[in-house]
């Protein structure tokens, strides 16, 4: 990277968000990506959690893997708010500046983000690998 060239990305999440009416085709898509990628799928969360403003599933992946997942999301989401964000350690700039969105752009709640950098915990989450 041109611009900060320090700083590492360990890996990326999508954040699929839906609604009510939209939560199996929300579910639908996580479990065909995990089962495709062989990547982690997180919870359904029925309510917004963390900074995301709507319901939400997490799909994480390493920077291996971002060439299939998300062009494999953009033609797969079917109207869905994907937010993608890479993993430098460091939650605001990942969430705020680093942020790649399909769909739309949703207002997160930055307030609950931290602004350290915590590298060691962002490496610890993807040391397994794909
Ligand atoms: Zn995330």
């Amino acid at each position: 990277m041109k611009t900060d060239q320090a700083r590492r990305i360990y890996g990326y999440h999508a954040h699929v968000y839906f609604a009510a009416d939209s939560l199996e085709q929300a579910r639908n898509l996580c479990e065909r990506a995990a089962t495709l990628f062989h990547l982690r799928m997180g919870r359904m969360h029925e309510r917004p959690v963390g900074p995301h403003p709507d319901w939400s599933c997490q799909l994480s992946f390493t920077p291996a893997l971002f060439a299939e997942i998300i062009p494999w999301l953009a033609l797969n989401r079917n109207g869905l708010v994907v937010f993608v964000h890479p993993v430098t350690g460091n939650q605001l700039l990942d969430h705020r500046d680093f942020a790649i969105w399909m769909g739309a752009v949703r207002q997160l709640d930055l307030s609950v983000l931290s602004s350290t950098d915590d590298r060691n915990e962002a490496a610890m989450e993807f040391k397994d690998g794909d």
